[in-house]
């Protein structure tokens, strides 16, 4: 039984704006990036000396700060990204949030004190996926959005980590970190903090809304006690490019709801104002997918946002929040100076003593009721009085104001010493690394997305991966036939890990043990099965610490992400054999919502790949897999990519994967035979990534 006794709410700040507007509107904890590798780019974020601050703030308020370090790193960024960690523990942040596989095995290494969670850039939604990051040393995982809350219950009953869920904000269409449109069209990676928002364009799917990869934001707001039921201990609110009053309102009402208060409909009314698109959709967490969940900004959304409507907001956090459970004890004795001492929960004491010595009581003296009157006036402070007592001799008298003062002495003196916390020990690893030298000649791998695919051609690869889900009579007739097959396990399985480790053990029954994993969770069900196992592209490997990290794990082989250049490819270090794809129509995103399925048809059309066009009429193939067990939707790019002609550029591997979605027989064949001769045979086609690489951010 894993149901947390209470929800953290949990804050964006993208500036020290927002950060005290997250603090004052009664946020637990803050999740913020330093100036490089924040997974928001965009964001203001903050220089190493806003971050000592913010973290002096948050820590003498007792509020958490999680460190976001959620990107993708390049090998030659790796060492500033630790330096700038070592930082981090320093402060100390009280956890790190981590997308790269690399960056993670470096730091467990470096910092094994240091709390990390796992980003939802990591993907993770399965029980199994999660279970494997906690054994790997992960405190917490953030859980992908599109869990329905079923599905985020049988996460939590699968193993202790801690789990975190989005409860207000945008919404992807494709799963975060599965999400390669924006970096395919322009370089902007969505991996690296720089998405540009394509999804957010018009893209009309046949009989659709004509802005298919819209979706709504989220709002779980009021249903806060629902995901403490379903295991959620913390309910992270998205935003960080978002205005000071944005966060402020979001945090107010997740306080309220957190605290099993109903949220205030006024303020529910004006979170809504300041941002929406067409309203909001719990469509997710409810499992109840479709056109509903779709909307995009209309002019009512952006007009809502009056200056009225900010003026209120403003008002969540003009003042400090009195949040610090403190209690408070005056000594005044006749030939004593006053002694004030204030002591926190965490054994923090601070004292303040009087320059001057009470004096006999002229008038009236200062009597019990009227000193503890005024040293519980915590008001403005971050402090709020829990007990307040007081020794007192009779018969002598202190200026009011004394008592004041020493109060504010006591309290100033007392958030100083909350704000410095312990630092945790850094140890710096090494990072040398020469790069890799293939021990063979290029190996060709081919995945199919159906056996019907498959060509004559393809006997000659080292492997070809065919979807788990391919009957078992086609797995054995083509291997009977001489193909060297392997099981490409699903690239997401929402709810369907059950089906996932019977096909897989079925599988293995019959010999095919060689297992392709794009996701944690995959790597987790064949991990504890015992079969070979082969990285995918989207494990999103794009150094030489990610790499080794797969060897550790007794990886037989690993593709590299396609949003690094052939020359960072070839410049990676470490032993495991390793691969690009060098043909395909890359799959931009990997969605749970099938946008074809904005038709009043559903999904009925999707057996043959639907077209999702955009503005200027490119059209990028809708990719449904449908099972009895699991089901997921990728958005295929418009253009395929090839290296046919670029063959001797390609340095460092000991493979190329062709990536087979939409062709026929014919065609596979005929791009599998023309690879050995170096043509080119197409005439609209991309590079992807592999020459220009990432906008710098
Ligand atoms: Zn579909």
């Amino acid at each position: 039984m894993l149901t947390p006794s209470s929800v953290e709410v949990l804050s964006p700040a993208g500036s020290p704006e927002s950060l005290e507007a997250a603090v004052r509107a009664g946020a637990d904890a803050v999740y913020l990036g330093g100036s490089s590798f924040s997974a928001r780019a965009s964001a203001k974020n903050f220089t190493d000396e806003q971050l000592r601050q913010a973290v002096e703030y948050c820590h003498g308020r007792g509020v958490k700060v999680y460190l976001t370090v959620n990107t993708l790193l390049r090998e030659d960024e790796l060492p500033a990204a630790l330096k700038f960690l070592e930082f981090a523990c320093s402060l100390p942040v009280d956890a790190l949030l981590v997308q790269d596989l690399g960056l993670f095995w470096l730091i467990r290494k470096a910092a094994p004190q240091l709390p990390i969670h796992a980003s939802t850039q990591m993907s993770i939604h399965t029980p199994a996926g999660a279970k494997f990051l906690y054994e790997q040393g992960m405190e917490r995982v953030v859980l992908a959005r599109e869990l329905s809350l079923s599905e985020m219950r049988e996460i939590a009953d699968g193993c202790p980590v801690e789990l975190e869920a989005f409860v207000h904000g945008a919404l992807c269409m494709s799963v975060s970190g599965q999400c390669y449109f924006s970096a395919m069209l322009g370089g902007r990676s969505g991996n690296r903090g720089m998405c540009a928002q394509t999804c957010r364009l018009p893209f009309s799917a046949p009989g659709g809304t004509g802005h298919d990869l819209s979706l709504r934001d989220l709002s779980m707001i009021t249903r806060i006690e629902e995901l403490r039921q379903a295991g959620v201990c913390s309910a992270k609110i998205e935003g960080r490019m978002k205005r000071p009053e944005y966060v402020a309102a979001a945090t107010a009402a997740c306080r309220q709801s957190a605290d099993g208060l109903p949220p205030d409909p006024f303020l529910l009314s004006d979170l809504e104002s300041v941002f929406s698109r067409s309203g909001f959709t719990s469509g997710y967490p409810d499992g109840k997918l479709g056109v509903s969940m779709f909307g995009t900004r209309t002019k009512e959304d952006v007009t809502g946002a009056t200056s009225a409507v900010f003026a209120r907001l403003h008002g969540l956090y003009r003042e400090e929040r009195s949040r610090v459970p403190v209690d408070l004890f005056l000594t005044v004795k006749a030939g004593e100076p006053v002694c004030l001492s204030a002591q926190d929960e965490e054994g923090h004491s601070a004292q303040a003593i009087s320059d001057i010595l009470p004096e006999p009581a002229v008038n009236r003296p200062l009597d019990q009721e009227r000193a503890l009157a005024q040293i519980q006036k915590t008001g403005g402070t971050p402090f709020l009085c829990r007990e307040a007592k007081c020794q007192l001799e009779d018969g002598l008298s202190i200026p009011i104001s004394l008592l004041n003062r020493l109060r504010r002495e006591a309290l100033d003196k007392l958030l100083e010493q909350r704000a410095h916390h312990t630092p945790i020990p850094f140890s710096a690893p090494c990072l040398q690394e020469t790069p890799h030298e293939p021990k063979q000649s290029l190996a060709i791998r081919a995945f199919f997305a159906s056996a019907e695919q498959v060509c004559p051609e393809a006997k000659d690869c080292e492997i070809i991966w065919l979807p788990l889900h391919t009957p078992l009579s086609q797995l054995l007739r083509l291997r009977e036939e001489g193909y060297p097959i392997g099981l490409a396990l699903p690239r997401a399985f929402f709810g369907g890990e059950d089906t996932v480790r019977r096909l897989l053990s079925e599988r293995m029954e019959q010999g095919f043990i060689s297992t392709w994993s794009g996701n944690l969770g995959a790597v987790a069900v064949a991990r504890e099965l015992g079969a070979e196992l082969h990285g995918g592209f989207s494990l999103n490997i794009t150094n030489t610490a990610s790499l080794r990290w797969l060897e550790d794990l007794h990886f037989s082989s690993a593709e590299l992400s396609f949003e690094l250049t052939l020359e960072q490819c070839a410049a990676l270090g470490g032993d495991i054999p390793r691969g690009i794809v060098a043909y395909g129509r890359l799959p931009v995103m990997l969605c749970r919502n099938c946008p074809a399925a904005n038709s009043p048809a559903g999904c009925k059309n999707c057996t043959q790949p639907p077209l999702l066009r955009d503005r200027k009429g490119a059209d990028f193939p809708v990719q449904c897999t449908r099972t009895g067990g699991y089901r997921y939707t990728e958005i295929l790019n418009s253009v395929p990519l090839t290296l046919h002609d670029r063959k001797r550029e390609i340095r460092g591997q000991d493979f190329v994967v062709f990536r087979f979605t939409v062709e026929n027989p014919v065609e596979t064949g005929n791009i599998l035979r023309s690879f050995t001769s170096g043509e080119n045979m197409l005439s609209h086609y991309t590079r992807g990534l592999y020459y220009r690489g990432w906008e710098q951010c």
